[in-house]
């Protein structure tokens, strides 16, 4: 397959759909937490019962405004809802409500290593609830299906990209940085697994160097990043091989399945007149005011792009940056301890080194664990007095995350402060070059790389303890 790859362009679109975190769902005074026992989250607007009306909930539109900036997008003045007519059994009112014509946002990007990807639209909807099939977990050995409500008129926010990628690996970068945003502005919390954000991809191909895009397959379903990636691969390769084989791809909806790994055709492809798309008669048109947009633009947050360049002019490696910007709890844990005027370096090699490798190994967040970032603040600022060395405090950071304790308890509780007094540690470099007249001998020869043993010798008799710095300079003394 490798070869005829470079025979084709790959053209790439998605479709995202963010679940925004509001309290209440978009047009019912309902809960949307994840999570809660079947149909209980219902209210009457919610199961579409004859005689409610919807009623706007604003932390939507002001989720939905927030979004729109943060991807460059321009937000009208003016938008309004849309009834999408069809029938399934998960909505009942028999049409979802949406936006067609008129979405919240409109013309933006997303900057993925310095290429644009344009972002058409953005529109406000509500998501439909949730089937549980038949032989599903608890409905093992049943021959019917559940239908539950509670995620029914769920605010969603759909954002949809211009075709502009041209790779897998383009519409994983763009897909992440998507979710980086979304859970940075605190719109949505990014959970691909638990459907908190749904991406449908569209995909085709077409020989290289044409300029007329061939016709796209929308994929369903993919629930993971890699899922995504793993999609598109096999995606690209078949159709490349239907159009090798003298055929045509169809524009239709397949699903995929992560476990065979492969996508199979779920339904032709519905057209926008299908849904005999019209105007929702029981909601005004939205007017935003330009007030409205600046109140909102001056709450926004730092962006995950700016906070990775903020981390690389304090000094870190791009890598560094990238890593703890991907894990927001991390970051923000980071900048409070900056906030502290702990220094930045120390700071990360503390964060990447000892407390990732513990959150890991733990599979848990760092609000998870009693560190606090006041603790490793006081833990950073004894290493730059010199209170303690950076060894001893690898050693209690641990401790540090599991019981709470501040390191200066700790230090002091075990006696782990650093020797730095020279007479002391004058008394134990001379009775280590006392205890070993063969190593002095082979050193004065000019084995000079046996100063390393010394002072090896020297912080075992102190715990590691001593000064390391004084430790070398009194072993080059002694040893002349
Ligand atoms: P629909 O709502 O019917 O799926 P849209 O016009 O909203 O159609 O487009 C859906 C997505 O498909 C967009 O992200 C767009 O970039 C992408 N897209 C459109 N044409 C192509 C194409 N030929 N190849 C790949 N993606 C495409
Ligand atoms: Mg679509």
């Amino acid at each position: 397959m490798e070869n005829l790859r470079d025979k084709y362009e790959v053209v790439i679109g998605l479709e995202v759909h963010a679940q925004l975190k509001t309290k209440s769902k978009i047009f019912a005074p309902d809960g949307t937490e994840f999570g809660k026992e079947p149909n209980t989250q219902t209210s009457p607007i919610t199961l579409g019962m004859p005689g409610v009306l919807p009623v706007l909930n604003k932390e939507v539109v002001n989720m939905g405004i927030l979004t729109g900036l943060a991807l460059n997008c321009e937000i009208p003045s003016r938008c309004k809802f849309d009834r999408k007519q069809y029938f399934y059994p998960d909505l009942p009112k028999g049409y979802q409500i949406s936006q067609y014509d008129e979405p919240i946002c409109v013309n933006g990007y997303i900057d993925i290593n310095g290429k644009k990807i344009g972002i058409t639209r953005a529109h406000l909807e509500e998501d439909a609830g949730k089937l549980v099939h038949a032989g599903a977990d608890g409905l093992a050995g049943s021959s019917y299906s559940l239908v539950d409500l509670n995620r029914a008129g769920t605010p969603l926010l759909e954002i949809v990209s211009e075709p502009d990628m041209r790779s897998s690996d383009e519409a994983r970068a763009y897909m992440e940085e998507l979710r980086s945003i979304v859970r940075y502005i605190g719109v949505c919390d990014g959970n691909l697994e638990e459907g908190s954000m749904r991406c449908d991809a569209n995909i085709s191909i077409m020989p290289k160097g044409s300029k007329e895009f061939g016709t796209r397959a929308e994929i369903k379903n993919v629930n993971s990043f890699s899922a995504l990636q793993r999609a598109i691969e096999y995606e690209i390769d078949r159709q490349i091989e239907i159009v090798e084989d003298g055929g045509k791809v169809v524009q239709e909806t397949r699903l995929w399945d992560d476990n065979s790994r492969e996508t199979r055709s779920m339904r032709g492809k519905e057209d926008a007149h299908d849904y005999r798309y019209f105007p929702e008669p029981d909601l005004m048109p939205l007017e935003i005011s330009r007030e409205w947009v600046e109140e909102i633009r001056r709450k926004m947050p730092e962006l995950p792009s700016a906070k990775r360049k903020r981390y690389m002019d304090l000094g870190l490696s791009e890598y560094d940056a990238n890593v703890i910007v991907e894990q927001m709890g991390l970051a923000l844990f980071f900048d409070e301890v900056l906030k502290l005027g702990a220094t930045p370096k120390i700071a990360v090699n503390f964060i990447m080194g000892e407390i990732a490798a513990y959150l890991k190994e733990e599979h848990i967040e760092i609000t998870n664990t009693k560190l606090t970032p006041e603790n490793l603040a006081e833990l950073i600022a004894l290493i730059e007095k010199g209170t303690i060395s950076n060894n001893i405090g690898k050693q209690i950071i641990l401790d540090m995350m599991k019981d709470g304790k501040k390191a200066s308890a700790i230090v002091e509780e075990r006696g782990l402060s650093q020797i730095s007094d020279e007479g002391a540690i004058k008394e134990i470099v001379q009775k280590v070059v006392d205890a070993n007249p063969e190593q002095v001998s082979a050193y004065k020869g000019g084995k000079v790389q046996l100063l390393g043993f010394f002072v090896g010798q020297v912080m075992k008799e102190t715990k590691g303890r001593a000064n390391p710095k004084t430790v070398n300079e009194l072993l080059k003394e002694i040893l002349g």
